[in-house]
């Protein structure tokens, strides 16, 4: 029986002794800065706050929530907050940041909220690296659920590919350490089916031996904009596997912390990582600077470590909405739609965002796993930070940003989906009988519902 909110975090008092980690709840010194993460609207309004230090605290907590039938989510470093939880227990990852590397065997032991640079800066002393992305910030074991497409993305695929194991605690409270032998379903719907399934505690991840890439931006200001898209879109079909490469397109404030050059400017941002030496990615990229004159130009050999400076994207904690698609082409005329319905004149400010895929991405990893559309050949993702009141708007302009792309979409990402979704839009990020398999693996493991995850597998309709 569901208790009230008051009588659970009445209750709360009983996790006391039973957890390493605090407890906190509505009102209590410390319960804001641990409910509200990256993403600062509309976070979650848990009745208690379980700041687990390891997974014992995790057993606890779910165990707790499923003892006085309420809901439990789990939150890491809150970039990714789908629907936020009302009432319920949430478990918070953010002191379970351990990472283990066995160098030998090319792996990492990840707990739950560790983040991907705390992943890059354990791998880097050996010449390794992990299947990281473009924000260092972002935890690397909710980027991995969700798939996960990074900077080594087109040569090494999605970090869901890389996984080994995954220890989670299920709806029964059982701790488990699943792998491809000892529950392959779990194991295949746990990478790329989001935290539908249990609270995660930690993974083992593979490495890769890269230590050094040539990467970086180019920037090009407003009035290239078009052609640098077209250009962009037009580069990616020449270039190899081993370079992962994406275009954004945004406004940059007129404020001190932008390099001069930018400053109060719309431009293009073309954003490269390529593994080889730096006199090969010096001849791949010449096509694109020679496009003209340029803003800014941080293309060079760096260390892993510095990966972060790639996309150089902002890491203070704002508000924010998005949409995305996955596209199976670029069609040209849809890309110069989008200086009129993301530019400097719409009412609200976009970021749009494409990445090239394919390469690896599209090729099944051994064992299958749940990520969907692999055949995808680019992500088109427009964001945007939002004020109070805004939402509406923003859904309107991103409609308009995306409806020149929906011939050629097959689905959406879940990681890149900043908000709640519906069920068709969940759907969408994967194939029907990917769907299928998940909804009844839900149903399976997790048939009260226990689990509030941002975006749910649907349950399967008649239609499905
Ligand atoms: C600036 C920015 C850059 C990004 N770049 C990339 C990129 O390059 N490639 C890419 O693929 N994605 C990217 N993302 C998306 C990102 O991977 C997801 O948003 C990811 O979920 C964020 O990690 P987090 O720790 O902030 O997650 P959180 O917001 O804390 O969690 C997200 C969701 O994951 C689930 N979850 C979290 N922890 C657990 C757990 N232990 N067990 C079970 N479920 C859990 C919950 O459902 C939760 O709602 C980016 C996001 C941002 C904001």
């Amino acid at each position: 029986m569901t208790e009230t909110t008051r009588e659970l975090s009445a209750a709360a008092g009983e996790l006391i002794g039973r957890v390493d980690g605090p407890v906190y709840t509505p009102g209590a010194d410390g319960y804001d800065k641990e409910r509200i993460g990256f993403q600062r609207l509309a976070p979650h309004r848990p009745e208690v706050v379980v700041g687990a230090r390891g997974e014992q605290d995790v057993r606890a907590a779910v165990e707790f929530a499923a003892a006085h039938g309420t809901r439990v989510a789990v939150q890491a470093r809150g970039h990714g907050l789908g629907a936020p939880l009302e009432g319920g227990v949430l478990i918070s990852t953010g002191r379970m940041t351990g990472v283990r590397v066995a160098p030998h065997e090319r792996t990492a032991w990840v707990e739950a909220g560790a983040s991907w640079q705390q992943v890059i800066e354990a791998a880097a002393p050996h010449g390794l690296a992990p299947l990281s992305g473009s924000a260092p910030g972002v935890g690397a074991v909710p980027y991995t659920l969700g798939g996960g497409v990074g900077l080594l993305a087109r040569r090494h695929g999605f970090a869901a590919d890389h996984v080994r194991r995954i220890d989670l605690v299920t709806a029964d409270g059982r701790l488990r350490r699943v792998t491809a032998q000892s529950d392959p379903e779990l194991f295949w719907a746990l990478r790329g089916g989001g935290g539908n399934f249990g609270a995660v505690t930690g993974m083992e991840v593979g490495l890769v031996p890269v230590a050094r890439i040539y990467g970086g931006g180019l920037y090009f200001d407003t009035a290239q904009v078009p052609d640098v898209l077209e250009a962009w879109r037009r580069w990616t079909q020449t270039v190899p596997e081993e370079t992962t490469s994406a275009v954004a397109m945004l406004p940059f404030p007129d404020v001190p912390q932008v390099p001069e050059p930018l400053r109060g400017r719309h431009a293009a941002q073309i954003q490269i990582c390529h593994l080889g030496p730096a006199e090969e990615g010096e001849r791949l990229v010449e096509p694109l600077r020679a496009l003209g004159p340029l803003l800014r130009d941080t293309l060079r050999e760096l260390p892993y470590t510095e990966s972060g400076t790639v996309f150089d994207e902002p890491d203070r904690p704002h508000a924010y909405r998005s949409q995305n698609r996955l596209l199976a082409d670029l069609d040209p005329g849809a890309l110069a739609t989008l200086t009129r319905s993301a530019g400097p004149l719409v009412p609200v400010m976009c970021v749009v965002g494409l990445r090239h895929l394919g390469g690896a991405l599209a090729r099944p990893p051994q064992p299958a796993n749940a990520v969907g559309h692999r055949e995808a050949a680019y992500a088109l993702v427009v964001l945007s930070p939002v004020e109070p009141g805004e939402e509406e708007t923003v859904r309107a302009v991103h409609r308009d940003v995306l409806a020149p792309f929906e011939d050629q979409a097959l689905g959406r990402s879940l990681n890149f989906s900043f908000g709640p979704l519906d069920h068709d839009q969940v759907r969408s990020a994967f194939t029907p009988a990917g769907h299928r398999r998940l909804a009844a693996l839900k149903a399976r493991c997790d048939p009260g519902g226990l689990f509030h995850c941002g975006h749910p597998i649907p349950p399967l309709a008649e239609e499905d």
